[in-house]
């Protein structure tokens, strides 16, 4: 079972995948957490390349096509042996990801970034995708609550962006109701994490 977590900055996914990578292990399921872009040796470096806020030169073709090399890699050497064994896979964003930021946010277009991306992923899709919701105002505004993080390139990115992105998710939720679960993530991280759970349990029948 291949999940992916999805949402724009300061949703909390990353918090509620930890939550619920601890809560399937201790009830005995064989978990996988991993992340994108990164995960493993290679795609850790693509990544430092791509978020170097010194790279300001960087062309948005470069940054998809790096994106979808590194999910690649992740990919076939981490996600799909997991699999292959049985076990539930819980990745911090996946090829959604790239639709919205470089598709939209960047403007390359979603059938264009798809496009490398199908090279990349072949066959290879979740079975279902959390979309944790939250306006970009307010996520955004929890991080500069409590980050402490050094700031990455896409940080420096303003508003606009952002709610291009933001509306760029709501449109995959419309687009892919089966697939994608749309997640309030406008509220307690307690609530955030149950409405994730109820989620998953109408996918996988637990
Ligand atoms: O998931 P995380 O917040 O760690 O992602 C790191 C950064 O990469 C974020 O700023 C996110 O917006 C950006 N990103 C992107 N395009 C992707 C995936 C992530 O711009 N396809
Ligand atoms: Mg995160």
């Amino acid at each position: 079972m291949f999940i992916t977590f999805e949402g724009g900055e300061g949703a909390g996914k990353t918090t509620v995948l930890k939550l619920l990578h601890e809560e399937f292990e201790n009830q005995g399921y064989d978990v996988l957490a991993t992340r994108e872009p990164g995960g493993i040796r290679i795609s850790e470096k693509i990544r430092d390349v791509i978020l170097d806020p010194v790279h300001r030169e960087m062309d948005a073709r470069t940054e998809a096509l790096l994106y979808a090399a590194a999910r690649r890699q992740h990919l076939t050497e981490k996600v799909i042996p997991a699999l292959k064994e049985g076990k539930i896979v819980l990745c911090d964003r996946f090829v959604d990801s790239s639709l919205v930021y470089q598709g939209v946010g960047r403007g390359l277009g979603i059938s264009e970034v798809m496009a490398i991306n199908e090279f990349a992923i072949e066959e290879w899709m979740p079975d279902v995708t959390l979309f944790f919701d939250i306006t970009p105002e307010r996520g955004l505004a929890r991080i500069d609550a409590n980050d402490t993080r050094e700031k990455n390139r896409l940080d420096l990115e303003d508003i606009d962006f952002h709610r291009k992105v933001y509306e760029a998710y709501l449109e995959l939720v419309a687009r892919y109701p089966d697939r994608v679960e749309r997640i309030d993530a406008d509220q307690s991280l307690e609530k955030v994490t149950e409405a994730a759970r109820q989620a998953l349990r109408r996918h996988t029948n637990r």
